[in-house]
């Protein structure tokens, strides 16, 4: 049985793809037989990007460069769109410099909605756009910019799924957790310890654990899932602090 149907000779155009879990899901679908369009801010590709997918740098805050993709893309069936790219600024309401929110909202929420209205006249019945969202936009994580933005893509995703079913195209959203990858390498330590402290599995997620999350949205296996929210957080959403009030009752 083909895990996921749909996506062998299909385009597939990732945003983000250099590193994280944009480049564990390049690496997944170019071994499905996917023809990935990996994009990035960088000018060269990431050394370890698979020969099979191609690169192209693309800043998604920059309308022109979409119309670019759009226009290098044209004649050539877009199947998926993954709206991978973000950034992240901790700093707090009381904090926030009004460029660095306002960074964080071109890169994350704007960006999503310039790919969406860009490559969808490429997109046909079949097609899916998968949003990659965060577990912040499920709750009130203080990185404001960061959270508000993601809290954004939520409503975006509502919206476009709601346009876009009439035209077969699904749009889906994910929330990962706390992912290893570069972002969290940053982290404060005490970040990292509260996470695992509030997360049933007790472990933190991986690249590829979201990576075939979003392959399975964007795959035929999906095909009646649209404006869905899928959090990829090892329950930590779902537990809402409930564990932290648990272990904490257990150890008396
Ligand atoms: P990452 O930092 O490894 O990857 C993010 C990628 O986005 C990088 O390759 C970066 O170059 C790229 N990027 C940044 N600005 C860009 C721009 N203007 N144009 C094009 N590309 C740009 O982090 P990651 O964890 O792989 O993040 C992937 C997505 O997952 C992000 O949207 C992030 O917000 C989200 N997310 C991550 C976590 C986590 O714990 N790591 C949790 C929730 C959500």
């Amino acid at each position: 049985m083909d895990a996921l149907p749909g996506l062998a000779g299909s385009t597939i155009v990732i945003t983000g793809a250099a590193g994280g879990q944009g480049l564990a899901l390049v690496r997944l679908l170019a071994a499905a037989g996917a023809d990935v369009v990996a994009t990035d801010r960088a000018d060269a590709a990431p050394a370890d990007l698979p020969q099979e997918a191609t690169y192209r740098r693309l800043d998604v805050a920059d309308a022109s460069a979409w119309q670019s993709l759009a226009e290098q893309l044209s004649g050539r069936p877009v199947r998926g769109l993954v709206n991978n790219a973000g950034i992240t600024h901790r700093a707090r309401v009381g904090q926030v410099a009004l460029s660095d929110w306002d960074r964080v909202i071109a890169v994350n929420l704007t960006g999503a909605m310039l790919g969406i209205q860009a490559l969808t006249p490429l997109m046909g019945a079949g097609s899916s756009i998968v949003n990659v969202g965060s577990s912040a936009a499920l709750n009130g994580h203080y990185p404001v910019a960061y959270t508000a933005s993601k809290w954004g893509l939520r409503g975006l995703t509502h919206a476009a799924a709601t346009e876009l079913g009439p035209r077969g195209i699904r749009v889906n959203i994910v929330h990962p957790g706390y992912i290893e990858t570069a972002m969290t390498a940053s982290a404060p330590d005490a970040m990292r310890d509260a996470q695992r402290a509030l997360t049933p599995l007790e472990r933190f997620g991986q690249p590829d654990d979201v990576a075939r999350t979003v392959a399975f949205l964007l795959s035929d296996a999906a095909g009646y899932i649209t404006g869905a929210e899928l959090p990829v957080d090892g329950g930590s959403t779902s537990s809402a602090g409930a564990k932290y009030l648990s272990d904490r009752i257990a150890r008396g």
